[in-house]
């Protein structure tokens, strides 16, 4: 009976505790929410502004009455500007709004070797600019279902990177690697500069730069890995990195080819 009124009275104090605790993760909770609430309106209300600026700076380039050279280098450097401001704020407004749990992905079926190669062609006229060769010929036709949206949005960031941090002469080649049945392996690999062991564990954070002046010299925010570990968890897939520093970078992510079937609690699709 003693032991009996023992366990019972563990098992009073280990809920009460609980209730406890939960009870003082409530302001914590309330408070991290706010402010995630606060960056994703802030970004959302910047949007607006920015679009009016770069509209007004856009009507100034255009006008037949500015001629002088100085003008329209300050023109230009106010477009660059708000350019960068507003990739930095949708970004933003991305983290802000992963945060939030209800984030959902809108699942389609579409050929994911297609939608890799058209991505990783947008890159083309920056890797030629750069002297950097890129290779995304000859994918084979995979069918996913997944958020082609955001999923195209996840090859840009890698292919982007790797052209980005990749000195001229160099290579970038996206490819799919194999992967477990039921499972498709892309991996973006890049003869560039590298990432360090001690930076690979970093590199997901948010505004996390290896070089902060070489990344915002190529319009880096250092939100672009977060985004794409954010996407990547959104479909219960995998990232990783697999980097020499000076030798070249080679991200894989493997995801599902089928949705999972029911029963299982994180199943988004
Ligand atoms: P950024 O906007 O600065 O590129 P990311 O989140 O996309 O931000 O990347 C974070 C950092 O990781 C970069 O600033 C860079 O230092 C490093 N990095 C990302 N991709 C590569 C790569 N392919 N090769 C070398 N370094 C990379």
């Amino acid at each position: 009976i003693m032991a009996g009124m023992g366990l019972l009275a563990l098992l009073i104090a280990t809920i009460v505790g609980h209730i406890l605790s939960g009870k003082a993760m409530v302001p914590l909770k309330a408070a991290y929410e706010k402010q995630r609430q606060f960056a994703a309106d802030a970004s959302h209300e910047l949007r607006t502004p920015l679009a009016v600026v770069m509209a007004s700076a856009d009507l100034l380039q255009n006008d037949p009455s500015i001629q002088s050279p100085f003008l329209k280098q300050v023109i230009e450097d106010v477009r660059d500007e708000v350019k960068k401001m507003t990739k930095l704020v949708s970004d933003l407004l991305v983290v802000a709004r992963s945060d939030n749990k209800a984030l959902k992905i809108k699942p389609s079926k579409f050929d994911f070797g297609a939608v890799v190669a058209q991505t990783a062609r947008l890159m083309q006229p920056l890797a030629d600019q750069k002297g950097v060769a890129l290779n995304a010929e000859g994918l084979p036709k995979v069918i996913i279902q997944a958020d082609e949206q955001k999923i195209r949005q996840l090859v840009l960031i890698l292919v982007d990177n790797a052209v980005k941090y990749t000195p001229s002469g160099g290579h970038v080649t996206v490819e799919f690697r194999k992967a477990e049945k039921g499972k498709v392996c892309l991996a973006v690999s890049d003869t560039g500069i590298g990432i360090s062991k001690e930076d690979q564990e970093k590199v997901f954070d948010r505004f996390y730069r290896v070089d902060k002046a070489r990344s915002r010299e190529m319009g880096g925010n250092g939100l672009g890995l977060a985004i794409a570990q954010e996407i990547v968890n959104l479909h219960q897939g995998t990232i990783r990195i697999d980097s020499e520093l000076g030798k070249g970078t080679t991200f894989l992510v493997t995801l599902r080819t089928r949705r999972k079937t029911k029963g299982n609690p994180l199943n988004l699709f």
